[in-house]
């Protein structure tokens, strides 16, 4: 398993920081964590197969996470790229991705379930385990940032013995721990560096914590505001925990 990041930042437009993304490859295909407005042209411009991108996981419904989704089925709809492309794109997301997805739709009469290819949108309540992609198990977890928001866990089924959780946005819970326990990579929100000023998302110690409790192989933190700027966030983080902290960039590549 690999994982690229595409957008290591939030809403705030930020000069090397693009809205929040995450791509990652299995031997059973590929998958996109979070369609952000610039995710797909971001993974044009790291030369991946968007194309020929197999699965979109939606963690929730605000705009720097999937304000991408409809303007990349608007793509595939017309490039020259899709036109021969039959293979099925899922979209996994919470209950609502279909209805956002036809409010987008509707807003211009798009027909965006209209393509070369089968568009399959499934949605997936908190606690679902189900096969994101050909041997590669996945489970959710409700986070405490909005109504509808899920945590993501991937397990690599097919003997790599991959796995990796992602949390999205997210307030501090245990319980995000406990669903990422052992796993290889733990891909953290950290929001903060310190002194956050809203409860749904992490600060610095909060997500450290997290990874002391969950014992992750390594842990990257992403999801980064302005506030990180000059920061030396790896060396923070080892004040707070022994394991591997690494700072998510825009194009940072890691084998899982
Ligand atoms: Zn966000
Ligand atoms: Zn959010």
């Amino acid at each position: 398993m690999k994982l690229i990041v595409l957008g290591s930042g939030t809403s705030v437009p930020h000069p090397r920081r693009s809205s929040s993304a995450h791509w990652v490859e299995t031997r059973g295909g590929t998958l996109l964590l979070d369609p952000s407005a610039t995710a797909v042209h971001r993974a044009a411009e790291e030369g991946l197969d968007w194309a020929g991108l197999d699965a979109v996981w939606v963690s929730h419904f605000h705009l720097d996470h999937v304000g991408g989704l409809a303007p990349f089925l608007f793509s595939t709809k017309y490039a020259p790229q899709t036109r021969a492309r039959r293979k099925p794109l899922h979209v996994y997301g919470p209950r609502g991705t279909r209805k956002l997805l036809e409010a987008f739709d509707g807003a211009g009469d798009y027909k965006l379930f209209e393509q070369p290819f089968p568009v399959e949108v499934r949605e997936t309540a908190p606690r679902a385990e189900f096969e994101m992609l050909p041997g590669v198990r996945a489970a959710t977890l409700s986070t405490p940032h909005t109504s509808e928001s899920l945590a993501l866990r991937l397990d690599d089924t097919a003997g790599g013995g991959a796995s990796l959780a992602y949390t999205s946005d997210t307030g501090y819970a245990d319980a995000l721990a406990d669903f990422a326990r052992g796993v290889k990579l733990f891909l953290l929100e950290c929001s903060f560096f310190r002194a956050k000023s809203v409860e749904i998302h992490l600060e610095l110690s909060e997500a450290m914590r997290l990874a002391r409790r969950a014992a992750p192989g390594r842990v990257v933190l992403s999801h980064l505001y302005p506030e990180w700027d000059g920061v030396d966030l790896a060396a923070e983080a080892a004040k707070l925990w022994d394991g591997e902290t690494i700072e998510a960039r825009d194009g940072l590549r890691l084998e899982v």
